[in-house]
């Protein structure tokens, strides 16, 4: 009796190592992390989340996932029959759809603990020009407990998607942007915002005025930690003069001290391995700053694993001039770090604000 016991309990721990093994051979795998991934495209509409998981496989651990707050209106007078599902294939306008965080918050619950932990939703579905969006944001932690790890990624700037959002323009000198900055630092939110560093077509000499009121923005919040997406750049939207001068000095600014950048977007991923110069250049810049870079996709409702690691194999000549420690920390450790302390922190308010 006594030998079947022990015979049982050596069997359930033999059990537990080999699974214990299986999981650390697991996460061994895992060549990145995603901080930037959008499940659901300006039509809510997009992969399910079990396929999503094929598509992380083994490659990829941790992903920060969220749909899209701006939906795309489908105008009759506009496109006729014609259903745009993209912003560039209408002038109808563009508007706040804060369902989009119920549905994030309902995928992640449709998923097993071992799945769900490999998730960090963020919620993305406010008005950055509205004074309540705080309030919106404090709303779905306390609805959907347990479920998010920071806000974004939302919108000031961006070329052809700010100018067609219906209702006031976005701003950064917008105090209702400064009411979402404060919360999520009170409650320790990760923030991801996009905001281009110029405008589209800027005049020669013409002023990157967005910088400057950013950086400001950001040095009114210096203990919000801010992801700043794609370092300001876009399709069009070139790189400054100097901007690799320009993140340094954001970087080093000890008014700073929460700034992190992410490289996601293909789009991006064309000025930055552009040549063996910038890549170097850029491999540089992260090797000066390891903590401060994340990798992230900004793939929309990819159909197959080839499309989901498209950013990722256009890297590969950038990470392979990383030292080991920043290819490691840009690829995955940031992100952990990150999101691990804000996954502490928000469920720590969660805990103390309930409904
Ligand atoms: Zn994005």
């Amino acid at each position: 009796m006594l030998r079947s016991a022990v015979g049982r309990i050596q069997v359930a721990v033999l059990g537990l190592v080999l699974a214990g093994t299986g999981v650390a051979r697991a996460q061994s795998t895992y060549v990145v992390n995603d901080t930037h991934f959008h499940l659901t495209n300006y039509v809510q509409q997009g992969t399910s989340i079990q396929e999503f998981l094929k598509l992380m496989g083994g490659k990829v651990g941790r992903v920060a996932l969220f749909g899209i707050p701006l939906q795309q209106t489908w105008s009759y007078a506009n496109t006729g029959d014609f259903a745009p599902t993209y912003y560039l294939q209408t002038d109808a306008p563009l508007y706040y759809y804060s369902f989009t965080d119920a549905f994030i918050a309902m995928t992640y619950r449709s998923l097993t603990p071992q799945q769900q932990a490999r998730f960090d939703p963020m919620i993305t579905g406010f008005n950055p020009a509205d004074m309540y969006a705080a309030d919106h944001i404090k709303r779905v932690l306390q609805t959907f407990p347990g479920v998010f790890s920071g806000i974004g990624e939302f919108t000031i700037h961006k070329e052809f998607v700010s100018a067609k959002v219906a209702g006031e323009t976005a701003s950064l000198t917008n105090p209702a942007l400064d009411r979402i900055l404060d919360v999520a630092g009170e409650i320790g939110l990760v923030v991801l915002l996009h905001n281009d560093v110029d405008m589209p077509f800027p005049r020669p000499g013409q002023d990157p005025y967005s910088v400057v009121q950013l950086a400001q923005l950001f040095k009114r919040h210096p203990k919000t930690t801010v992801i700043w997406a794609h370092c300001g750049l876009g399709r069009i939207v070139h790189p400054v003069k100097d901007q690799i001068g320009m993140v340094e000095r954001g970087l080093s600014n000890p008014e700073l001290p929460n700034l992190h950048v992410d490289i996601s977007w293909d789009e991006v991923a064309k000025y930055l391995v552009a040549t063996p110069e910038t890549t170097r250049a850029v491999a540089d810049l992260i090797n000066r700053h390891p903590d401060r870079f994340v990798f992230g996709t900004d793939e929309v409702a990819p159909k197959d694993e080839a499309s989901y690691l498209k950013v990722y194999r256009l890297y590969e000549p950038l990470f392979a001039l990383l030292t080991p420690e920043a290819s490691e920390k840009v690829r995955k450790g940031n992100y952990e770090r990150l999101f691990d302390e804000a996954r502490r922190k928000v469920r720590a308010w969660e805990r103390a604000n309930p409904l």
